[in-house]
Order: structure tokens, then C-alpha cells, then sequence
């Protein structure tokens, strides 16, 4: 039986996989994406926040650390994680740069070899930061505060269109229907499918095997088994969704920091309630942005923030009236976050169930972080007149990152400077997993610059290939 072999498959369509699809259809390749979560779009997301949360996220929103203390949230659909989010992107700095130069051991990483690839990708993105005309009162508050206390401040980048003035949409947290965010499927997925790209969602990968001169990838496609072929395939499922592949093809041994050095910038949610109406659900939900070398040296970051009345409400401990009484007042909310540069990485294993465990403990000196900054935003909450400030116990992972560190050191990592999984020439990962500790920066921008680069790397290598040996598009199995 002759079976297509694709010169590529891409596995994740999220920030990473989106990009690699779009440089690489633009270079004329042939290129397949696999994506377990389905195919929305501005007019077809779901119109509420329990859907979204069921249809749009792995296991509802609801994945856990193996203690139970964190709660880890990742995108399952056209777009990965670029469909929940708030999609605030930002370049990392000297301090996250040299950190990585040090753990990896590749000189790349530096503001002025990266530049070329953050350059080439923001040239394809709407990019804004809010008027201070258009900032909600959640933003304002949150400005008042820093400058009473003379904490330096500045607006976040958003990639957006037009998400127009005081607006009460809500939704960027659950896909956005005025394809006003800058995901995937608002920016180069669409361009990379008029190159050529084809898209299968609600394809679950959960194996690969590497060949010397193919690759064999066995899933569900629509819960029916399926195995694909590809000459050369590139993982982009994330942080959780690539470390998993690999740990599912038994490939520990061949690699010793498999699932190891797992990073997620816990964060926690500081809420104030004032006697005036705040309607943080109005506008943005994010606007602005700690730029305090303070906080920088002292690991963690401030950013105003507000969600949907299911996330709010999870936020509050308690039950009856007491949770009633203080959701009552979700108007007259105001709140911040703080996110941890977490120092301290956890792993990511399969356990006897086969079953994915992340175990990340908070280490005393990452808690030391959090409480530092928990405490700087309850102090400004008061300064600033709030009658009641809760700060949500809840610890929260948004930004997953590591388990199949880049370096180049065998022992400590999985991925060479070119992308390439070690001793594995046809399968390479350049999505967040490969990240060697947490920047403490947003991190989707430099996701998709580092595919930008593998992109490069990659079309490099096979034309040495090609040059060297004729590929057929077909192969005898
Ligand atoms: C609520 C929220 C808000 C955030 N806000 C921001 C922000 O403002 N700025 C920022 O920089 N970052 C933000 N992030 C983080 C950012 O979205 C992620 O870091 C980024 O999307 C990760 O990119 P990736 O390509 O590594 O993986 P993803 O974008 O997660 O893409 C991976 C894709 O692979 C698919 N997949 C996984 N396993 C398999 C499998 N076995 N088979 C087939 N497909 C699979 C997944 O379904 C997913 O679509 C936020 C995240 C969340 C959850």
C-alpha cells in the first residue's frame, strides 16, 4: 500500500506551530498541521464563559499540579493559546536574555540576534497600547496607586485591531469575536493556509516515532485511529502537549532532561471593592504594566486585570452568603495580579495511570516573591480608598514553559541550537517547552520569534539535504 509521507507535519497551532506553518508554506514546502482542540472562529466561539472555559481549554480550564495547589491553564483549539489570551506581547529584556545565554550555552540569545526575528514577526501584527482616553477605571486605579506610592509604571502592548471604547465584550479570555486580537487565526494561519498549509483539528497525537529518514506519528483523528507519516516533524503543543509526546514515546532515556525544568509564572489575583461603580468588565481587561527595576530584581511583576464572573468567582473562597455578598459587588471590583518569576522549576512525568503529573511545588524564596508582592498590592488597594481587599489564594499557571530545555549540553537538555531534539535530525521543537528557566516577561512574542528562527534553521538544513540527496514525495511502506 503506498502511503502519503508530508515533508512536514506540525503538531499545535498554537503560537509556535503557526508561526514554523507560515514560514515554512511561504518557502514553497508542503506542510500538514495536527491539532487536537476544533476549529472556531469570530462568529462561531462560544457565547458564554462556561463553554468557552469547556470547549476552548484542556480539561475545562481545570488541569491541576499533582499537590492540587496550582491550576494550569492552556488553550485546546485553532490557535492553541493564542485564542484565551490577552495577548500582551512584549520583547524580553537584558536580565531574561543573559539568564538564558548562561543556562543554554547559546550566544543567540541577545536583544541584538533576536531582533531580527522579533522584527519579522511584529511586522505581521496589529500592535497598540491603550490611550490613556480609553483606559477603564480598573486601569486608572491601578495608576493612581503606582504613582502615590512612586512605583514606576507603563501601558502594556496588546496585539489588537480595534477593540473599540468602553466596550463590555468580554471575551478575549474565550476567543474574540470581533477578530480584533491578534491570535493565530486572526494573523498568520490564515496566511500560511493561502500558501498552502492544511489544517486538521481534532487530531490528537500520542505518539512519534523517529526514523532515519521519516517520522511515524500515531493518533485519533475524530477519536478514529490514524497514523501519518512526514519526512521531518515539528512538535508545537506546548509546554504540557510536547514534554507529554515525547514521555508517551518512551524517550526518557534517550533523553535525560525530559520533563525536567518546568516553569509557569504562578500568579495571584488581588481583589478591592470601592463604594463607587468600577466596571473593570468595561474596555480592557488589561491595560498597564509595572516598569519598576525594584520588582524586577525582586522577581515578580504587576499588571491590572479583570475576568468574567466564573473566573472572578472561583477566585473567592467561601460558600452561600457570604460568596453571594461579595460577587454582588462584582461591579465595584478592582483588581491586580502579580506573577512570580519563579526560580525554582518542577517537572513533568507520566505516572502509573500513564497519566500527565506536574509536580510544582512553590519553592519558600518563589512564596517569599508572591507574598512580597501580594502585600505591595494590598497596601496601594488601601492607599488609594478601597474598603475591602481580598487576595485569591488561588495560584494560578498562565505561561507554561520548559520541560525540553534548548541548550548544548545533552544532559541538561533536549533541543540543539538548531531546534533539533538530540540524536533525532528529523524532529524538532522551537514552542515553549524548549524556554531554559521563566523570563518573568510575557512570554507568546518570543515564542514566536525563537519559531521564526527555527523556521530558518530548518529550511536551511534540508536545502543542504536536498542539495545532496533528490526527495521523493512518496514513499513505499
Ligand atoms: C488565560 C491566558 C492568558 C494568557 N495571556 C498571555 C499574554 O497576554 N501574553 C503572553 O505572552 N502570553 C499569555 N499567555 C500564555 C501564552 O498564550 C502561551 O505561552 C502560548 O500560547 C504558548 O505557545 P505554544 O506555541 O508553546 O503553545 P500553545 O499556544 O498552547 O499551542 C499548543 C497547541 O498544541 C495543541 N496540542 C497539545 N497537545 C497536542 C497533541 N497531543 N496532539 C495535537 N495537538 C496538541 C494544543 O491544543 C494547542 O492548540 C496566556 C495564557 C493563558 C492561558
Amino acid at each position: 500500500m503506498k502511503q502519503q509521507v508530508h515533508e512536514y507535519i506540525i503538531i499545535g497551532s498554537g503560537a509556535s506551530g503557526s508561526i514554523i506553518a507560515h514560514e515554512l508554506t511561504k518557502a514553497g514546502a508542503d506542510v500538514l498541521m495536527l491539532e487536537a482542540g476544533k476549529r472556531f472562529s469570530a462568529a462561531t466561539f462560544p457565547d458564554n464563559e462556561l463553554d468557552a472555559n469547556a470547549q476552548l481549554m484542556w480539561n475545562g480550564g481545570m488541569d491541576a499540579s499533582a499537590d492540587a495547589s496550582t491550576l494550569f491553564i492552556r488553550g485546546k483549539a485553532v490557535g492553541g493559546g493564542t485564542i484565551i489570551n490577552q495577548c500582551l506581547l512584549d520583547r524580553f529584556d537584558a536580565m531574561a536574555l543573559d539568564s538564558w545565554r548562561e543556562k543554554s550555552g547559546l550566544p543567540f540569545f541577545n536583544s541584538h540576534d533576536l531582533a531580527t526575528h522579533y522584527d519579522a514577526v511584529e511586522s505581521n501584527l496589529s500592535l497598540h497600547h491603550m490611550e490613556e482616553r480609553d483606559w477603564n477605571t480598573n486601569a486608572r486605579l491601578y495608576v493612581k496607586g503606582f504613582e502615590q506610592k512612586g512605583f514606576g509604571w507603563a501601558p502594556l502592548r496588546r496585539g489588537q485591531s480595534n477593540c473599540g471604547t468602553g466596550n463590555d465584550c468580554m471575551t478575549c479570555l474565550g476567543g474574540c469575536p470581533r477578530s480584533s486580537k491578534q491570535s493565530m487565526l486572526e494573523t498568520f494561519l490564515p496566511k500560511a493556509e493561502a500558501q498552502g498549509l492544511k489544517i486538521q483539528s481534532e487530531f490528537l497525537v500520542r505518539e512519534v516515532i523517529h526514523g532515519p529518514h521519516l517520522v511515524s506519528i500515531a493518533g485519533y483523528h475524530k477519536n478514529v485511529a490514524t497514523t501519518l507519516y512526514a519526512k521531518k516533524v515539528i512538535l508545537a503543543s506546548g509546554a504540557l502537549g510536547t514534554t507529554e509526546l515525547l514521555l508517551r514515546s518512551r524517550l526518557q532515556d534517550r533523553l535525560p532532561a525530559l520533563g525536567k525544568g518546568f516553569y509557569c509564572h504562578p500568579q495571584w489575583m488581588t481583589i478591592a471593592l470601592f463604594d463607587e461603580l468600577i466596571d473593570s468588565h468595561k474596555g480592557a481587561f488589561q491595560t498597564v504594566k509595572s516598569d519598576e527595576p525594584r520588582f524586577r530584581k525582586a522577581g515578580f511583576k504587576l499588571e491590572n486585570v479583570f475576568a468574567g464572573p466564573i473566573a472572578i468567582g472561583l477566585l473567592k473562597p467561601g460558600y452561600g452568603f457570604e460568596h453571594q455578598r461579595f460577587m454582588r459587588r462584582y461591579r465595584n471590583m478592582a483588581c491586580i495580579e502579580v506573577a512570580v518569576r519563579d526560580q525554582d522549576p518542577g517537572t513533568i512525568s507520566l505516572n502509573k495511570r500513564d497519566r500527565l503529573t506536574i509536580n510544582k511545588p512553590l519553592s519558600d524564596v518563589d512564596r517569599q516573591k508572591a507574598e512580597n508582592g501580594n502585600q505591595l498590592v494590598a497596601d496601594m488597594f488601601h492607599d488609594i480608598g478601597a474598603n475591602e481587599v481580598m487576595t485569591s489564594p488561588l495560584q494560578i499557571g498562565l505561561h507554561l514553559m520548559g520541560g525540553c530545555a534548548i541548550g548544548n549540553d545533552e544532559r541538561t537538555s533536549v533541543v540543539n541550537e538548531a531546534f533539533q531534539v538530540h540524536g533525532m535530525n528529523n524532529l524538532y521543537i522551537a514552542d515553549s517547552s524548549v524556554f531554559p528557566d521563566a523570563p518573568g516577561i510575557n512570554p507568546s512574542l518570543t515564542i514566536m520569534a525563537l519559531s521564526h528562527q527555527a523556521a530558518a534553521s530548518i529550511l536551511r538544513q534540508n536545502s543542504m539535504q536536498s542539495a545532496t540527496s533528490k526527495p521523493t514525495r512518496e514513499a513505499v511502506l
